[in-house]
């Protein structure tokens, strides 16, 4: 029922693993994209022929820049809205060509090393890659991509593109050392089935654009380019993260069918759109979406969610890269506030550090327990404070909470409440236009504010379980790393304590409680998570449907029995187990 995914290839198989960096699952024929780093032309030259390469060099930057100016205007137009997002990614590029270092010490590598400009161009791609490979952090290896992109489209225009060596008609399967930005726009939509590369991680550019143009994507294969040939058959499971080359006619046959099931499933779904969120027994509750960008707003409202129950603001940031003026962070939240309107949009504030976007003045070993986050916004307060101001501002349009991630303390929480005070007078008296009295909340994704539920609920006006990081600071397991993947476990049952232990002080309290976390959007967590209390669930777009369809099979009864016994337990496999014998159809 969940139609989710596929059953696990077994193994045996021509089986690779990689990060799932964007849903969906594709099978057909690859094609692998050539790296022309590998094809650069290196020789010495004559003094009189500097004042030629640098000419040449001259004219490629001016054509480079042009060309990113055009992928920017067609990357926003193949998108479908206009005010920021994915299309920023060629903004980035733009800052690095205008970036004079950057581009100067090429030129000096010309003329004092006496080398073509291309591979002037190589030597210094190289010297960056080596610069911000030492820093260690994933962020900044990731925008060592970026700097490829330039450094590719530089060379293209001096030596003449290398041309996607694909001879079959139909739609492929595209692989790849890495893909840029540019590489993933450039391949026409139409003739990509999968992006699959044996570098690269889920905030990569190239997966953010994947995800946005609804293409299935596993990233990060460690020795994939040396196991597969142009022309191989490949199952991309870009839900689980699995590359299966040249499987055998079953398999293909399975995959083929539980497509075609998961289509028609889907098609069946929609019948529910305009259906009332309710169980079985007519017990209705609230879905909310979660969303990033503008296309999952579409969703959301495509697939009608009764407000955004998480709205994730790091992305415009990251694709940007550069900290958003007030103004430009208005117009994107007035813009969701007011499509939503009269539903309520739950903002967050910026949850910087650890697997996303970077903060922290320096490495760290640590940069999940680091300075990230509210932590550090509470250092650099006024960067929140801008923030604060530019949702407040949005919310003259429709329904606004704020959201604090990564909060850990009841102090935390008092300074951060302290801070929006400083900005509700400072707005007051500047008659700006906003809703007076915003809903104040916070994650509940740190146990240490699930321990103190019953404390923290005198201090916020709701709160919000995101589990994906609970589960992962509960449980003390990398919620990234494939290494311990098998102990991130969402049933354990310390979790199912911790989050019982927060509908329980939202209860005394009077405060609203939500969950924002993945397994909200899984239904096969559905009765459980109902059975303990919760109203009030935030979902991806695409599994609003799921659950409203778990749920109908669902009683209030059978779910506070579930809950009930799945707290008396001791494993995650019995309470999975559990589950799986109360609502079977949830796990086909
Ligand atoms: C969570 O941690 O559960 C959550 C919803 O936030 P994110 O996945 O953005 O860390
Ligand atoms: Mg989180």
């Amino acid at each position: 029922m969940t139609g989710k995914t596929f059953k696990k290839p077994k193994l045996g198989e021509k089986l690779m693993k990689g990060i799932p960096t964007s849903p969906g699952v594709a099978m057909g024929k690859v094609c692998i994209h050539q790296d022309i780093f590998s094809h650069v032309p290196t020789y010495t030259i004559e003094d009189h022929q500097i004042g030629l390469e640098i000419q040449k060099l001259k004219k490629a930057i001016e054509e480079v820049e042009e060309a990113i100016r055009r992928d920017h205007d067609n990357v926003r137009r193949q998108l479908g809205y206009g005010g920021y997002g994915d299309a920023e990614i060629f903004s980035t590029h733009l800052s690095i060509m205008k970036d004079s270092h950057f581009l100067s010490e090429v030129f000096e590598k010309v003329a004092t090393q006496r080398i073509n400009a291309t591979a002037a161009v190589l030597s210094q791609i190289k010297r960056y890659e080596e610069v911000f490979f030492k820093m260690g952090d994933t962020y900044l290896k990731e925008r060592i991509l970026d700097i490829r992109d330039i450094g590719k489209r530089l060379i293209e225009s001096l030596i003449g593109p290398i041309e996607f060596d694909c001879p079959f008609k139909e739609a492929v399967i595209v692989a790849g050392l890495e893909l840029t930005p540019k590489d993933t726009v450039q391949i026409k939509k139409e003739r990509v089935l999968a992006f699959i590369t044996e570098q690269g991680g889920r905030e990569s550019h190239a997966a953010i654009l994947a995800r946005s143009m609804g293409i299935p994507a596993v990233l990060g294969i460690g020795g994939l380019l040396s196991r597969i040939q142009k022309g191989d058959f490949i199952i991309v499971d870009g839900n689980l993260g699995f590359v299966v080359v040249n499987p055998p006619e079953g398999v293909i046959r399975e995959y083929q069918k539980n497509q075609e099931k998961i289509k028609a499933h889907r098609r069946g779904l929609e019948k529910l759109i305009t259906s009332p969120t309710e169980t079985m027994d007519g017990e209705r509750f609230t879905l909310m979406a979660n969303i990033g960008s503008m296309m999952d707003l579409e969703f959301a409202i495509h697939y009608q969610a009764d407000g955004i129950g998480l709205f994730r603001t790091e992305l415009p940031f990251i694709v940007g890269d550069h900290f958003l003026s007030e103004e430009e962070q208005f117009e994107i939240y007035k813009r969701v506030v007011e499509k939503m309107n009269p539903r309520e949009v739950i903002i967050r504030t910026l949850d910087f550090g650890g697997d996303k976007f970077l903060v922290s003045p320096r490495p760290e070993k640590n940069p999940f327990l680091g300075y990230r986050s509210t932590r550090a916004f509470l250092k650099e307060k006024e960067m929140l404070k801008i923030q604060l101001r530019a949702i407040f501002r949005a919310s003259a349009y429709g329904k606004v909470k704020v959201l604090f991630p990564m909060v850990s303390s009841i102090e935390e929480v008092r300074q951060l409440r302290k801070i929006v005070k400083e900005v509700d007078d400072e707005l007051l008296s500047q008659k700006a236009n906003f809703e007076k009295g915003i809903p104040i909340g916070v994650m509940v994704e740190v146990p240490s504010l699930a321990i103190v539920a019953f404390k923290l609920m005198k201090e916020v006006d709701f709160v919000s379980i995101g589990t994906n990081d609970l589960v992962q600071f509960t449980l003390a397991v990398d919620r990234d790393n494939d290494l311990v993947s098998h102990l991130y476990q969402p049933l354990n049952p310390s979790i199912l304590w911790l989050i019982k232990n927060v509908i329980e002080g939202g209860k005394a309290y009077g405060k609203s409680v939500s969950i924002c976390g993945e397994i909200a959007g899984n239904p096969t967590y559905f009765p459980l998570l109902f059975g303990l209390g919760l109203r009030e669930l935030s979902v991806a777009p695409v599994s609003i449907l799921e659950i409203k369809e778990i749920a109908r099979l669902v009683t209030m009864e059978k779910a506070s029995h579930i809950a009930n016994k799945a707290l008396g337990m001791d494993s995650s496999e019995e309470i999975r187990q559990l589950l799986e014998a109360s609502y079977p159809l949830a796990y086909h």
